[in-house]
């Protein structure tokens, strides 16, 4: 590979910050910062000049189209394009691009789910430019980030709601920092987020041969493989040429987009690998996480490679996730979670933290739904995952803190360890103050919160929206309480205290894989969701409702509409994957095992034909096991499509997500368990699909 000159290529892709100040009028990028700094509206005349600059910039690039980019509540993005030509006479045209068409954009919104917000008969919606998120170009498009609403002002995407959330936080945050001061004339706080994202990668002609995962992103059958991830081999091992070169490239076309990607290695499972990039603010990293996936598929397939970001690709095997390092900042550069050398007599942080816990406890729930989805349902529970209990881990040190406080203790202090490897040659170096637990899935770590339920395919504008919305509530709250103290250091102390003594039963630092956790975190009375069913009704619990509505969030009627789309979303997710396996199996599976047995048999028939004597007890017994296997199998089809017609009988929405979760996915399971075992005993010539040792183990 020719080398790539990094500072030179990162970012060329992208209408930023420097490539605005130096092509825009002086006086029209003061004021474009001034609107995004103060969250001001654009005036006209400053949103043509940008239309301007940034259509002349996209042309010497290479665009010929332009797209309002956004994020419906499909998950992924949507994009329309139109291209920069305008007619002038004599058959003419030239590359235009107004202000008007910057700012907005007029998409069909029933097209998109909208959980009843818009029938067809009334489809207008509109995206409007986001001018905090940085245009960029992608396959000769320029791409404008946007949000998504209706006609009547709702939200109708994933975007506006994060927006938001950030401005509330920012608005309670400041109270509180103004309370101790505000040391550093901080203006705004803003929340940080930096996505860890873990895929699979399997090579493109298998992945070709496989109905299930062409039309669903997961294995639909399967026998568990001789060798699974029992050695813990593949974790940080080394990179196999076929996937470095696949990191290479698109490591490259995300420096080109401005996506500060930094760490890319082997994951638990055989052929799962994680990239993470440099932590940047809420709003631009959860756009650059869709850019990463996007990216991730299409470079896959120039190298003959197909990039699963399903959560659970393959039963029995590590799923994949994404881990949401979260942290709050001031615009002066002061993490607001660090806890400083003495974080008991750090009454700020104490406060933050205070609020953080208050906020997962009381909102589990809402944590827990930002990471409900149909493939996450695999995962979260499994032996790999954090459990659908919401808990959170401090860490020895915070920990031990956290337990004093709520007893109204003394904290001893602890001193920081120099860690020793007992070689000389390597130098000492300072121990995080906290450990690891990786079965935590929410986890403090040094200087940030690690939320770690979510699903590798989703969005990470969810589970922000809520954090930067549980913060800034309990903020609030609290800023409400300190405001009138004569003491605010002492007060903000007692208050924290408090809140330990109250919100104790969320954290858990034990090992959150084992049963005997579920049994205890019942005990305490922690919400165990384990399904999107289960999940989804916190959008619409009364409680959710007031928080989000307090903050102007989120509407109630916005709220039932995500409810009704994530149910939806489950019920047509299952409903596709149930029928994909009941096609797969009368088409495939089925016939591959008759003519095997028919071999069988014929083999049978022939040894007789020679002689009565020879035995045949082998062929009879699999041809037994067979038959009756393939019975069943035909047996549990027809149940499963049984219980598919009665799922579409269901008018409500509730209702119906309540049988797929259990019939229609138990009959799936139950129909996959006899197919799988038939997978065992079929030769391997007559076996229609390749195997899950052929998946794993296809890239070289
Ligand atoms: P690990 O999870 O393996 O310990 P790191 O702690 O280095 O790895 O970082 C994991 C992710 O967290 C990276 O994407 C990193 O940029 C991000 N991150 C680090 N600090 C912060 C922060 N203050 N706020 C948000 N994300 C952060
Ligand atoms: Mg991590």
């Amino acid at each position: 590979m020719a080398t790539v000159n990094v500072p030179e290529i990162f970012g060329s892709l992208v209408f930023n910050d420097d490539v605005m100040k130096e092509r825009l009028p002086k006086q029209t990028y003061k004021e474009l910062k001034a609107c995004i700094n103060e969250g001001r509206t654009m005036p006209v005349e400053v949103a043509q000049q940008v239309a301007s600059a940034m259509k002349t910039w996209a042309v010497q690039h290479g665009a010929t189209h332009f797209t309002h980019w956004f994020q419906p509540m499909t998950g992924f993005t949507a994009e329309k394009h139109d291209s920069f030509i305008s007619p002038v006479g004599d058959g003419k045209v030239i590359m235009d691009f107004s202000g008007k068409e910057l700012i907005r954009s007029e998409p069909d919104a029933s097209s998109f789910p909208n959980g009843g917000i818009r029938s067809t008969f009334e489809a207008r919606g509109y995206t409007a430019w986001d001018p905090t998120s940085y245009a960029f170009i992608k396959e000769n498009t320029l791409c404008i980030p946007s949000v998504f609403y209706s006609y009547t002002g709702q939200v109708l995407d994933k975007k506006t709601p994060l927006l938001r959330s950030i401005q509330a936080m920012d608005k309670e945050a400041m109270r509180i920092i103004n309370l101790f001061g505000n040391p550093t004339g901080a203006k705004h706080v803003s929340s940080s987020v930096g996505g860890e994202q873990e895929y699979f990668l399997i090579d493109r002609d298998l992945y070709n041969t496989r109905e299930d995962l062409k039309l669903t992103g997961r294995t639909l059958f399967g026998a568990k493989p001789p060798k699974g991830q029992e050695k813990e081999d593949h974790y940080f091992g080394v990179i196999k040429p076929t996937v470095k070169e696949f990191m290479e490239d698109l490591d490259e076309e995300l420096w080109k987009l401005g996506v500060y990607s930094k760490t890319e290695h082997n994951e638990v499972a055989p052929s799962q690998h994680e990239l993470a990039p440099i932590y940047c603010d809420t709003n631009l990293g959860t756009d650059q996480n869709q850019l990463i996936m996007e990216t991730m598929k299409t470079v896959a397939q120039r190298h003959n490679l197909a990039c699963l970001l399903h959560e659970k690709p393959f039963a029995g095997v590590n799923g994949s996730g994404k881990h949401n390092n979260w942290s709050v900042t001031t615009d002066t550069g002061v993490n607001l979670f660090s806890p400083g050398k003495d974080p008991a007599d750090n009454p700020q942080f104490l406060v933050f933290l205070a609020a953080v816990v208050k906020g997962v406890d009381e909102y589990q729930d809402l944590l827990r739904v930002s990471a409900a989805s149909p493939g996450n349902d695999h995962r979260l529970g499994g032996s790999e995952a954090p459990p659908a209990i919401v808990s959170m881990y401090l860490g020895d040190e915070l920990g031990a803190m956290e337990e004093a406080l709520a007893k109204h203790e003394t904290v001893e202090k602890t001193k920081s360890q120099i860690a020793d490897t007992g070689v000389e040659v390597i130098p000492n170096f300072k121990k995080d103050t906290t450990d690891r637990n990786r079965t935590s899935p929410f986890a403090f770590t040094g200087n940030k919160f690690e939320f770690r339920m979510l699903g590798s395919a989703m969005s990470l504008a969810d589970p922000n929206t809520v954090l930067n919305t549980i913060l800034a509530e309990e903020l609030g709250e609290f800023a409400d309480k300190l405001e009138g103290a004569s003491d605010v250091d002492k007060a903000a102390k007692e208050l924290a205290a408090d809140v330990f003594a109250k919100h104790s039963r969320i954290i858990f630092n034990g090992d959150g894989y084992t049963d005997e956790w579920v049994v205890e975190a019942e005990k305490r009375g922690l919400s165990n969701l384990r399904t999107c069913a289960d999940a989804y009704p916190a959008y619409i619990a009364d409680k959710n409702v007031k928080l989000f509505e307090k903050h102007n969030i989120f509407s109630k009627e916005e709220l039932t509409s995500r409810y009704e789309i994530g149910l939806e979303n489950y019920c047509k997710t299952l409903h596709i994957e149930a029928l994909t396996m009941t096609e797969m199996v009368k088409k495939d599976i089925y016939p591959a095992v008759l003519e095997y047995m028919g071999t069988i048999a014929e083999n049978i028939t022939k040894k007789k034909a020679i002689s009565d004597t020879l035995p045949c007890e082998s062929e009879t017994t699999l041809l037994t096991s067979l038959s009756t296997l393939a019975d069943s199998l035909m047996k549990k089809c027809e149940a499963l499509e049984t219980a598919l017609v009665s799922a579409e009988d269901i008018a409500d929405i509730q209702e119906q997500a309540n049988f797929y979760r259990d019939t229609v996915f138990v009959a799936m399971q139950e129909m996959r368990a006899v197919a799988d075992e038939l997978e065992t005993l079929t030769a391997k010539d007559y076996w229609p699909f390749p195997t899950y040792s052929d998946l794993l183990y296809s890239v070289v």
